[in-house]
């Protein structure tokens, strides 16, 4: 491939590594480094080549460009070579159009980008095939690199745990004690990754993994590893795709670290410079209201930025006081007319339960982010005729303890206004049947 890209530092220094570099952060001024991408190679084709290219390539058999993260290599990471790439089939998730929770919450058009429906069952996977083929390949390239680790709340181990396992890679996760439900917890078990449990928080497995990697050559995971922003800036090609390349008004995305928000913002300035869109959507950051460092830097018109004491929040994959691209993210929501909202625990619970009433089964995160959009919608900042692409980050499969306790109403500072218990009753017909006239009574026809 012609096309080149390399990572370089975000701040005023401006330098330049190779993207087979072992290297996170500048070593001139230690801020954030990103991809960059040779755009004027890129830019020798027009727009209709590069949609007519993603649209033959999407879901199709030819390695590795059925990945919706590799149909787009060229934008993507071309320093691979295919026969390196750990692909586990990420992206073309379903974008749900929820027509009968838009009524309900007042919007005329409002879509669910499904990621959860992925291979571990979160977005994690779309970042993650990009880092764990680049490790391939500079294993191939005969670099020493013993194991990638990376600190979690869940979701990334389960996707690192995966892609090593695919790639023969050994894997080592930080996850923060009885902080990540059993589902997320028994995925890196059950892929062979030495599973560490530390008495701590996310913010406190995140130090300890720095200070592993830098002294041991093991390959850092974590979403400062600008990498894995490459592959998950490809959601915001797939929606506009999925639209037929046309552009939404507004997309709501979960934040907590805050890479997925940068990425987000990153792929449509991407597809801008090229041509293929000519507006930008507004981006809508959601935060837990327990873990709110943006939330409230947005309050000061991002003046400052603070980090905060993450408290326990149902929304644990979002529970970071201390988000390592809260830098990007701001510089997105900046050029994105951005807002921050945040939803406390109970009205992200029950947005997540009224959300499941309409089709979804929605994880605690989507459930952040969808009351977040109906609080914008109360104070019109968000209008009912406007498109609306709301992100769910994971399958809410992965969170049967928090869906079981909102039914049972057993969640804490929640009342739960969808519950929906199972009624216990005897195997006779005239019980059954007065249960079923019941609850058929409740719906008008
Ligand atoms: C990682 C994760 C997030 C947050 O993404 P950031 O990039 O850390 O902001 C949100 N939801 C789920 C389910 C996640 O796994
Ligand atoms: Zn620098």
């Amino acid at each position: 491939m012609p096309y080149r890209a390399w990572f370089q530092c975000i701040s005023g220094c401006r330098e330049k590594y190779e993207l087979n570099e072992v290297i996170y952060q500048c070593k001139r001024c230690g801020d954030l480094l990103e991809v960059k991408h040779d755009m004027d190679e890129l830019r020798k084709h027009p727009p209709e080549y590069w949609k007519r290219l993603f649209d033959e390539r999407y879901r199709r058999t030819e390695w590795p460009y059925g990945s919706s993260v590799w149909g787009k290599k060229e934008l993507v990471c071309p320093n691979v070579d295919n026969k390196n790439v750990v692909s586990l089939y990420e992206g073309g998730s379903n974008l749900f159009w929820a027509e009968r929770l838009g009524r309900e919450i007042g919007l005329e058009d409002l879509w669910i980008k499904q990621c959860g429906n992925s291979h571990t069952g979160s977005f994690k996977d779309l970042g993650m095939t990009v880092l764990v083929s680049m490790v391939k390949q500079m294993i191939a390239e005969g670099k020493s690199i013993p194991a990638v680790a990376c600190a979690s709340t869940g979701d990334t181990s389960a996707a690192l745990a995966a892609y090593c396992a695919a790639a023969g890679i050994p894997a080592i996760v930080f996850l923060p004690k009885d902080k990540v439900s059993l589902a997320q917890l028994i995925q890196p078990i059950a892929n062979g990754a030495l599973t560490l449990s530390l008495d701590t928080d996310f913010d406190g497995c995140m130090k300890l993994v720095r200070e592993i990697c830098s002294k041991n050559n093991i390959y850092l995971a974590n979403s400062m590893n600008s990498l894995r922003v490459e592959g998950q800036k490809t959601v915001s090609i797939e929606i506009i795709q999925q639209f037929d390349w046309e552009v939404p008004d507004v997309i709501v995305i979960p934040g907590g670290n805050l890479g997925n928000t940068a990425a987000l913002g990153k792929g449509f300035l991407m597809m801008k410079e090229l041509g293929i869109v000519n507006k930008l959507p507004r981006i809508v950051c959601a935060q837990a209201a327990k873990a709110n460092p943006l939330y409230l830097s947005y309050l000061n018109n991002f003046e400052e930025f603070k980090p905060v004491k993450a408290q326990k929040t149902l929304a644990n994959a979002i529970q970071i006081g201390d988000p390592v691209s809260y830098k990007k993210a701001i510089r997105v929501l900046e050029i994105f007319h951005g807002i921050v909202e945040q939803a406390t625990e109970d009205e992200l619970a029950n947005a997540s339960g009224q959300a499941d009433r309409t089709g979804l089964f929605s994880c605690p995160h989507t459930g952040v982010a969808l009351a977040a959009l109906m609080k914008l919608i109360q104070k019109k900042e968000i209008l009912p005729h406007e498109k609306v692409v709301v992100i769910s980050t994971a399958h809410g499969l992965k969170f049967p303890e928090f869906k079981i306790r909102y039914h049972e109403s057993r969640l804490e500072e929640v009342t739960s206004r969808f519950a929906n218990l199972p009624v216990e009753v005897p195997p006779r017909y005239d019980v059954v049947m007065e249960a079923i006239d019941k609850r058929l009574e409740k719906v008008p026809v």
